[in-house]
Formats: structure tokens, sequence, C-alpha cells
């Protein structure tokens, strides 16, 4: 194709080459004029073998006449060949700088130039224009677990399938890997029927595909953005992009709200994305500020009330925005790449923290989705580990159970290398993700954590009047399943958000488990756990000898 469109600076110079024409032209007039007295002494001549015959300079020149239009003539007729090839070639190389590949929709500078076109025609046509962003769900995973050729034929299948449902003035796009986009003049701004079509998109396209690999299913997640006839546009690429990123926050709305579902964009999304941004700069500040601090709450073994460790959990007292939530800036973090120092930088303190507690003590800590894809986590923690001098069996990693939703086999392999650097492996928020139960048979899980959300529920049945009992016995059930099924696959468990006492009694008469929640305190800093550790005597024996030691002579250092 390259070659094609290097050609095509030449056509203009063949079609001027037409001149040749006119060169055969003047040859036939030339002719027409030699021929006129040759012709004549030729055809005497003949007649009268005594007359005299044809000047030879002349049919000379009639000859070369002859030859020169037979020539140009040729030329002609082939350059014409050419220049019809070269139009063709020119055809096709548009064509295809306009078109994706594999599916022959149009592509992304495409998509971005018909956008603008029909944002520019809104001037006549007093219609509104809708960009529709699409983004397929869980697409990688697809590609990972059946392979490349599998990934291409249900991107073709999902490009037929929208294009089946593109209105007649709709132009469908691949913007780029597993992004579609639907640019269309809307007859009526009347969004109910947007809606439907909308509808109509997402159940068509979630409908299974069969591949070379069997069955697959892919649902999609949209954006709706709007540019309405009454709004101003001082710049038409300007007013495209602006309109292509609202579709695509409005993507992303709708893939925080569960994916498969389109969402119409609004100007509070805009708000949020600049809010997200602002929020990146202040973590990148706050990690160099050392802002950033771990927390540590108690874990209790139920039966004995004995304390037998700590979770560790971020703290963010940011200087501009005060106190941050994990539920927040973890989120936050993962999406822009700093997941990962964060964690490292909590990590490597609270190792450091838990070196003066009892050996008996164990650290919980929390590794993200986003950290578990990394193949140098296990490299990373060993480093850690080594590097504070904390032995591996202390530590107890806490995946949450969302992560099973990933690549199950390399979810496996992370967790058996995890293990492997002698750390324990905790299911974390069990209950609210996927987890099936061959899942939990065949991954070597070390314990299982009972979601809050189900824990917190016992204390509001065993609060409840006696006329909601059978709400009770419901809740009951649930946690007794899942401690029911922890116990069925012997593994041990963690009840979390232990809140009060009538939880802790409803738990204790489950069996055999371990808690943590505010009914023991709330999460504290490492001072806070020292005092705590020296009060019960469980500090370590080198934190001990430490404090036993008398505090330097202020006075004393200064004179040194
Ligand atoms: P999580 O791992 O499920 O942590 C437990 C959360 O429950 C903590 O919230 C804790 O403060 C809260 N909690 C503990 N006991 C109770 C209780 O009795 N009642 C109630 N209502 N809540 C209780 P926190 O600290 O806000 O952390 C929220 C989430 O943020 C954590 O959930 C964890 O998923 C994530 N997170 C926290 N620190 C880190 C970290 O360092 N790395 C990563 N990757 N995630 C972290
Ligand atoms: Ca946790
Ligand atoms: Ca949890």
């Amino acid at each position: 194709m390259g070659d094609k469109v290097n050609d095509l600076p030449r056509l203009d110079k063949a079609q001027r080459d037409v001149v040749m024409l006119g060169i055969a032209t003047a040859a036939i007039i030339l002719f027409v004029g030699i021929g006129g007295t040759v012709m004549p002494q030729v055809a005497r001549h003949w007649l009268d073998s005594s007359a005299a015959p044809p000047d030879t300079a002349l049919v000379n020149a009639l000859l070369l006449n002859i030859a020169l239009i037979i020539f140009g003539w040729r030329r002609y007729v082939d350059l014409r060949k050419e220049i019809e090839q070269r139009r063709e070639a020119e055809k096709e190389a548009l064509h295809l700088s306009q078109i994706d590949p594999l599916t022959g929709c149009l592509n992304r500078r495409c998509a971005t130039e018909r956008l603008m076109e029909a944002l520019a025609a809104m001037a006549d046509t007093h219609r509104a224009v809708a960009f529709v962003m699409i983004d397929l769900d869980g697409f990688k995973e697809i590609n990972d677990q059946n392979g490349h050729q599998a990934g291409d034929e249900v991107l073709l299948e999902v490009s037929r399938r929208l294009k089946a449902i593109a209105p007649s003035e709709g132009h469908c796009a691949r913007l780029g890997g597993d992004e579609f986009a639907f640019i269309m003049p809307l007859e009526n701004e009347d969004p109910h029927s947007l809606e439907l079509w909308a509808c109509e998109m997402t159940g068509n396209v979630a409908r299974p595909i069969q591949t070379e690999m069997g069955a697959l299913e892919v649902t999609i997640s949209a954006g709706i953005a709007v540019h309405r006839p009454d709004q101003r546009i001082d710049n038409l690429e300007g007013a495209a992009r602006k309109l292509m990123h609202r579709a695509d926050l409005a993507m992303y709305h709708a893939k925080k709200e569960g994916r498969n579902r389109f969402c119409w964009f609004d100007l509070s999304m805009e708000a949020e994305a600049r809010l997200r941004r602002e929020m990146e700069v202040a973590i990148r500040a706050g990690l160099e500020r050392g802002e950033f601090t771990p927390h540590y709450e108690q874990q209790i073994d139920l039966e004995t009330g004995r304390l037998v460790g700590f979770e560790m959990l971020a703290r963010w007292n940011s200087a501009e925005l005060g106190e941050v939530s994990p539920d927040i800036f973890i989120p936050i973090a993962e999406n822009c790449g700093l997941i990962g120092p964060l964690s490292e930088m909590l990590i490597r303190r609270a190792l450091i923290d838990a070196r003066s507690w009892s050996p008996s003590l164990t650290l919980s800590i929390n590794i993200s989705p986003v950290q578990l894809r990394d193949p140098w986590l296990p490299q990373k923690l060993l480093k850690l580990l080594l590097g504070s001098d904390f032995p591996a069996n202390r530590l107890d990693v806490e995946i949450s159970e969302a992560c099973l939703q990933e690549n199950l086999a390399a979810v496996q392999t992370m967790i058996v290398s995890l293990k492997n650097l002698g750390v324990r492996v905790s299911l974390d928020d069990f209950g609210t993700g996927f987890a099936t139960l061959t899942q939990l048979r065949t991954l070597p899980f070390d314990r299982v954590k009972i979601d809050r959300s189900f824990v917190g529920e016992l204390r509001r049945v065993a609060q409840a009047s006696p006329d909601l009992i059978s709400d009770r016995a419901q809740q009951d059930h649930i946690v007794n399943a899942l401690v029911s099924l922890g116990q069925g696959l012997q593994i041990p468990i963690t009840a979390e958000g232990i809140e009060d006492a009538s939880i802790l009694e409803t738990l204790r008469g489950m069996g055999e488990m371990k808690g943590q929640g505010y009914l023991y305190g709330k999460p504290e800093d490492a001072a806070a756990v020292v005092k705590r550790l020296s009060e019960l005597d469980m500090l370590s024996e080198s934190a001990k000898t430490a404090a036993a030691q008398p505090a330097p002579d202020p006075g004393h250092r200064k004179s040194a």
C-alpha cells in the first residue's frame, strides 16, 4: 500500500503527458498536409511510369509522420491505462487509510473526520449529533484465555452486530483494540428512542459468539454524548474531540456501574474526572511528602480472646485534602499506576514497625488486583522481607475475591509463587465476589476472610424485633454457609467487621475462627500499637531492651 501511496504524486505527471496526444495530433495534421502533396505524386507515378517520382524527402517525411502517429497513439492508450490504474490505486489507498483492516469499520482518524463533518453539517440540518463510545468488557481475559485468533473472531462478530444495528446515516468505527464507536445525526432529540437503540445494541452483542474455541460471551459498556444544534462551535476539531472525550467519560461510568450497560454523559462526570486528576497530583505530592502512613487493626482469636496479629491499612492525611479514605485513594492510585510504589513504601514501613512486636504476632497486608498482575511482585516482596529482616512466615498477604475474576491461571501461579516465599495467602472479602467452589478448592489459600458486610448484618438481626426473627435466621444462614464452606474445605476463617458483643457472641457459636473489627478498637498508628503491646507484654525482646534503656541525655549529646 505504501508504494501505491508514494506513486500518487506521479499521477499528475502522467496526466500532463497527455501532451503526447498533442504531438500525435500535430503529426496527423502534418500527415494530412504532406500526404496531400505526396499521395497525388505517388498515384501519378503509379498510373504513368513516365511521370516524375514522388519527392524522396517528402515520402520519408510521410513515413516518419506515420510512425510518429502510431507511436503517439500507442503511448496515449498506455497512458490512459496507467492513469486508470493509478486512479484505482489512489481510491484503494484512500479507502485503506480510512478503514480498520480487521473489521472493515472506519478507523479512528476517519471517525474524527466524519464526526467533524457531521458537526459542520449541523448548521444546515439543525440536527443534533450523537457520539457513542463502546468498549468490550473483559476483552483482555478473552484474548489471554482463548488466544488472539479467538479474540479476532470476537472483534469481527461484534463489529458485524454493531454494523447491523447502525442507523441509516450512522457510521460505525473501530477506534483501536476493543474500542468501537458510532457517529450519528439524530432525527429528533428524543432520548427515549436513542435509549431503546442502545438497549438493543448491548443486548445484541451480549449473545454468545461462536468461535474456534467454542461459544464465547462478551458484553459492552457504552457512553453516549450528544451535541445539540444550539451549542456553539468555535473550532470543529476541538468540538469533535470534546464530544468524544465526553462519551469516553460516560463509557467509564458505565464500566464503574457494573459493565454491560450504557450511560449518558452528564456534566458531573467532567467534574469527577477533574477531581480524579487533582487527586492523582495530590497522591504524587503526598508520596513525596510522606503523608501516607500504615495503621494497624487488631486480629483476635475469638475463642481465647488473644491478640494474634494486625492488618495493615493505609492512611492518608493530605496537606490539601485532609484525611482521605483508602476506599477513595487506593482505586485512584491503582488507575494512575501509583499503587506499586505506594504499597511498597507502606509495606516497608509496616515490616519495620512489626519487628518490635512479639514474634507470635502476624502482619497482614492488602495486595491490590493491579499489583497481582505484576510478575515481579514475589521478588519485590522477598526484597522487602530481606531488607527488613522480617520472617516470611509471619506475613499474610490478603488478596481480594474480586481478583478471581481475572485470569485464573495467572492468579494461581502468583499465589503459588507467593507461597514459595514462605508467606501465607488469604482470600479477602469472601462472599462479595465470584469465587466458585472449584476455585476455592484449587487455589491454595491459607485463610478466608468473611466480608464485613455479612458480619455487620448479624448485629442488625441480633437487635431486630422478634417479628423479624426470620430475617435474622436468613443472615445467620449466609454467614453460617460461608463459615461451613471454609470449614468443609478445611480453610481457617477470619470474620471482619465485628462491631459489638452481640455479633461476637453469634460468631463464637459458629466455631473456631479469628476476628477483627471496631469492637476491639479502630486501626491505630505504630506508636499506639507499641503502647498497646507494651501493656500486654507483647513487644519483641529487642524492643523491650530498647524501651528499658534510658533516653539519651540531650545535654550530653550537645557536648559530645
Ligand atoms: P479491607 O481490606 O476489607 O479492610 C477492612 C476495612 O474495614 C478497613 O477500612 C477497616 O478500617 C474497616 N473496618 C474494620 N473493622 C470494621 C468494623 O467493625 N466496622 C466497619 N464498618 N468497618 C471496619 P479501610 O481502612 O477504610 O480500608 C478500606 C479498604 O481499602 C480495605 O478493605 C482494603 O481493601 C483497602 N486498603 C486499605 N489499605 C490498603 C493498602 O495498603 N493496600 C491496598 N491494596 N488496599 C488497601
Ligand atoms: Ca483486607
Ligand atoms: Ca476485607
